[in-house]
């Protein structure tokens, strides 16, 4: 099977830096693979690769088999068929909740109200509908970002950090309650941090990241039990 997001030897040089250094990997749709590392390791500089809003200098990014990234080719963020969270990625403060959620649906769409509906519900806001983003908490924002990105139900979701404001009570659950909607929308999810934590929570497939490359992709078990040598044991070794 095809995976149905592949990056292939991706690379991006920064003065003279190779902060991405040849980084290949494959996403299933209805797997969560976390990019793990360090800060500084090229982790976000890969996943804005992967959405188009940084170019490819060298390798590829192909979604659905279509080559969307390469030596000649760079489609936009909005014609890949993606969702994002990123941190610096804020709901429109002039529109409410469900207007923010129904953005990236048609005007014309006949299932835009439903749709709008169905997600505000299961993310839990569904009396929210009609709030401001300043009138709702950093935690119902971050949901109500979630939904805005599920809506137009894109085949891969690229998410950087997307807890990351979020205080300790809240996060936990807000990461349960994410991995659940993730599950039932089926996208392939390509999901970066720096918390082996939440890697270990959340991902089917965790990639452990280090200077620009990727130095060991498995299952979270394997990788926590086997880490490729001591550093990364040494990375997983603050879990409790
Ligand atoms: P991470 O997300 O793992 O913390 P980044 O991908 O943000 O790492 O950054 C990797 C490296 O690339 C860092 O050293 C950062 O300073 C550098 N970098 C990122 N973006 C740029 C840019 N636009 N110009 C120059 N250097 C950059
Ligand atoms: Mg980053």
């Amino acid at each position: 099977m095809v995976p149905r997001l592949e990056l292939e030897d991706l690379t991006c040089v920064f003065d003279d830096v190779a902060v991405v250094d040849g980084v290949s990997l494959g996403i299933h749709p209805g797997q969560v693979t976390c990019l793990l590392g360090p800060s500084g390791c090229g982790k976000s500089t890969t996943l804005r690769m992967a959405a188009g809003v940084e170019r490819t200098q060298a390798g590829s990014v192909r979604i659905d088999g279509r080559v969307v990234a390469d030596a000649t080719t760079h489609l936009p963020p909005e014609a890949r068929g993606i969702g994002m969270m990123f941190q610096d990625f804020a709901l429109f403060p002039h529109l409410t909740a469900a207007e923010n959620v129904g953005f990236g649906l048609g005007r014309k769409d006949a299932g835009r109200t439903a749709r709008v509906q169905d997600l505000l519900e299961r993310v839990g806001l569904a009396e929210m509908a009609d709030k401001y983003p300043h009138q709702l908490s950093g935690g119902e924002q971050q949901r109500v970002a979630l939904a805005r990105a599920l809506a137009p139900r894109p085949s891969v979701m690229l998410m950087d950090e997307p807890f990351s404001g979020l205080d300790n009570r809240l996060r936990d659950e807000i990461r349960d309650q994410t991995l659940e909607i993730l599950k039932e929308e089926g996208a392939a999810v390509l999901l970066v941090t720096h918390e082996p934590d939440e890697a270990m929570r959340m991902a089917d497939q965790i990639a452990l990241m280090r200077k620009g490359r990727i130095v060991q992709v498995g299952a979270p078990y394997n990788i926590y039990n086997a880490p490729v040598d001591a550093e990364a044991a040494g990375f997983f070794s603050d879990i409790n």
